[in-house]
């Protein structure tokens, strides 16, 4: 296939923002591909010869590239440089002093995907002495035989540039509608491999039944699947069909760990390569997973030397950059907890059940003292037990705990209601309703939400603090709006200090137990208190709670101090 159809395709997409029409023009692009360039077409599109997950670079800089532009065009050094300040993009200076070049030569050869593609594939692999010119003259090789358009694209491809507006995403339905496939169908593939250019390939040669086929391959990240959040353990074994598995929830890093023989890849949560950045775990993992090849989900995690403690995210962070793995490496040992498999030598795991996994997860795997252990998990059904191993949880410095269903299979780059977070909900606080306003849609009629009052103990005033419409259900709120109009006033009442415009305001005398995520400071214009709420939650009337009972501002300022303080532990 010549590169020529491909840059026309470039030049066209670049050339226009409509979603549709860039679909259209991948679309027939893909069309007109033999299958068996498939690949090279798709990663080409997406603007460098492999998948994004691989962390590479051409490791050709701009002025390298300018002398490679020199060389082919004939013009000197001094003339790209005085274009490139008029243009300010090298693939197009290319594109131009080609085009002057080419009246007088006339001659082209026809480049071809192949070839373009595999030398800037093969870019990085030039090392050593005189690489740097050797580098240079592979990519005047392609220059001198190219068209102007076509220059314009090598160079900006070169330099990891593409600038023709195509990211990922777009692929599924720029070959859904190519080979007239599912969008869904597609998108799975793509959660199983992230790699656009192997599902493209598949249906290019195999239609629906070849994306089918498709399936998880040691090397290449897996989209990882994820948690929605449950409030309480009663919602969790009320979706979970009474009776879970409850693991840990730790807080670090998400790793993904792929062993192929010798050869150990860490990827994360967004599928970048985390190999290099974590060198004191590969030797463990290579001990600990039994399997030649295999797919294993966990977290990794910060472990403080003194206590040997999880220590906060912040810390595994530091990490991340690349000079200080060394002296970090001797400060922050780190940990990783496998939590799932996905590949296990020929068995692809995905569509088993939980506890079959979990069963060849702790089959697989010989713990490295401190540094690979599995996840610890009970399955039950007693709140109690559960909430026991909650607090156990909490007191280890975890986060909480993940919920995950028994009977379902890995969602890759799901997030569904089959693993739950379970977090411990703050402290509540007993405040008082001084106004109301209506709901909407299904609770029209009814006040859909509450402003609530927390009570000052100098001076006995009540001072708002939120506005609470979550946590209710309907018939709550029937029920409530019924209280409220015995005690409705057409005013605040005397004894409080609202700024809000209500809808209706009511005597003081109702007591809501509100759960929150944090306590804020609040302009007095909006809560009088000067405190605000973040995410407030009704969880119970307090009948047994007079109003003057209520958390005052004192107290409320007292928890918000605690709140600052333990955040800053966590930060250092
Ligand atoms: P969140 O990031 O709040 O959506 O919570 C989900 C994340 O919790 C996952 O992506 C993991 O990084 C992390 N996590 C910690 N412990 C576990 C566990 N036992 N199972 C699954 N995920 C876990």
């Amino acid at each position: 296939m010549r590169y020529v159809v491909l840059a026309d395709a470039f030049e066209k997409l670049e050339q226009t923002s409509s979603y549709l029409k860039k679909n259209e023009v991948i679309a027939d692009l893909l069309k007109k591909t033999p299958p068996e360039e498939t690949e090279r077409v798709v990663l080409l599109t997406l603007g460098k010869p492999w998948p994004a997950y691989v962390s590479k670079e051409t490791g050709v800089g701009l002025q390298q590239l300018k002398k490679a532009v020199a060389k082919a065009s004939g013009y000197s050094p001094t003339e790209i440089e005085r274009l490139m300040r008029q243009v300010g993009d090298l693939g197009k200076v290319a594109q131009q002093l080609l085009a002057k070049k080419r009246q007088v030569t006339l001659f082209t050869e026809r480049l071809t995907v192949e070839k373009v593609f595999e030398n800037v594939k093969n870019l990085p692999e030039i090392t050593g002495e005189g690489s740097v010119d050797r580098k240079i003259a592979s990519i005047a090789e392609l220059l001198t035989s190219s068209t102007p358009l076509e220059a314009k694209f090598i160079v900006r491809t070169v330099l990891g540039d593409l600038r023709i507006g195509v990211a990922e995403g777009r692929l599924r339905d720029a070959i859904a509608s190519a080979f007239g496939v599912s969008p869904d169908a597609v998108e799975h593939a793509y959660m199983l491999t992230t790699d656009y250019s192997m599902v493209a390939k598949a249906v290019a040669t195999g239609g629906e039944k070849g994306l089918e086929k498709l399936n998880v391959c040691v090397g290449h990240p897996v989209n990882p699947m994820l948690a929605q959040r449950a409030e309480t353990i009663d919602e969790v074994l009320r979706r979970m069909k009474g009776k879970a598995a409850f693991e840990l929830k730790l807080d670090g890093i998400r790793v993904q760990v792929h062993k192929d023989g010798d050869r150990i890849t860490l990827f994360t949560r967004r599928m970048e390569d985390y190999t290099k950045m974590f060198p004191d775990l590969i030797e463990p993992l290579r001990r600990a997973l039994k399997p030649k090849r295999a797919i294993v989900d966990g977290e990794l995690v910060a472990i403080d030397r003194t206590t040997g403690k999880p220590m906060p995210f912040q810390e595994v962070l530091k990490r991340r950059r690349k000079y200080e793995i060394k002296r970090a490496m001797g400060e922050i040992p780190v940990k990783i907890y496998l939590f799932d498999v996905l590949l296990s030598d020929g068995d692809v795991m995905l569509d088993k059940s939980y506890l079959e996994r979990r069963e060849v997860l702790e089959g697989i795997v010989n713990e490295v003292e401190g540094k690979v252990m599995v996840v610890e998990q009970k399955i039950s059904d007693k709140p109690d037990e559960i909430r026991k191993f909650m607090d156990r949880a909490l007191e280890i410095g975890h986060e909480g705990l993940l919920a995950k269903d028994l009977g379902a299979s890995y969602r890759a780059g799901r997030r569904e209601f089959v693993w739950l977070k379970l977090k411990p909900v703050l402290e509540t606080l007993d405040l008082v309703v001084v106004g109301g306003l209506y709901g909407k849609g299904k609770r029209a009629g009814y006040f859909g939400s509450y402003v609530l009052a927390t009570r000052d103990e100098e001076s006995g005033r009540f001072k708002t603090v939120t506005k609470c419409g979550s946590g209710y259900t309907d018939e709550d709120l029937k029920e409530f709006t019924k209280m409220f109009r015995k005690i409705q006033l057409k005013k605040p009442h005397p004894d409080v200090d609202i700024e809000l415009d209500c809808d209706a305001y009511c005597e003081p005398r109702i007591v809501f137990e509100t759960a929150y995520e944090e306590i804020q400071v609040s302009p007095e214009l909006k809560h009088t208190s000067k405190m605000g709420l973040r995410f407030p939650r009704f969880i119970r009337i307090r009948e047994d709670r007079r109003p003057e009972e209520i958390s005052t501002v004192q107290e409320i300022k007292r928890l918000f101090e605690q709140q600052e303080k333990r955040k800053a532990k966590t930060r250092h």
